[in-house]
């Protein structure tokens, strides 16, 4: 018998195991860190952004599964995306995690993938950090780098 909940499971095992995006980028890219001391994650987002693309994303660290596989996930789905659909996206995560309320102005069309996946984590608010951590370094650097 499989359901919904053993699929996210796997999916987030499988991102754990073998995550995408997993290193560095040299300079110029930029390096932003992150760290959830609540549960002794910690992640490192390399991101090259030019003409308004995240043309490559790295991240490194380590913590939890939910931490690292989240981030994985977050790299697979923004590289090569324009600046604006990356953020549409945090959003969406956000609203997902319930960290960030709906206020209508997010599309609806968006599609979260992998990063479904995430959603179980909501009936443990102590796992919702391990889950934004990626999301908010990402977010963090592209505010450094946006020019
Ligand atoms: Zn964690």
């Amino acid at each position: 018998m499989s359901n919904l909940e053993d699929l996210y499971r796997e999916v987030i095992l499988d991102h754990y195991r073998s995550p995408r995006n997993k290193g560095e980028l040299p300079p110029p890219a930029t390096c932003t860190e992150g760290a959830n001391p609540l549960c002794g994650d910690e992640i490192k987002i390399f991101l090259d952004v030019a003409d308004g693309t995240v043309r490559d994303v790295r991240f490194s660290g380590h913590g939890c599964s939910i931490s690292q596989a989240s981030a994985s996930m977050m790299t697979a789905i923004v590289k090569g995306k324009p600046l604006a659909d990356v953020r549409a996206v945090a959003k969406r995560f956000k609203q997902l995690m319930t960290i960030e309320e709906d206020d209508g102005n997010t599309p609806t069309d968006i599609r979260l993938g992998d990063i479904e996946a995430l959603q179980g984590v909501v009936k443990y608010p102590v796992r919702i950090k391990c889950a934004v951590l990626g999301w908010n370094t990402l977010l963090e650097g592209l505010n450094s780098t946006s020019s």
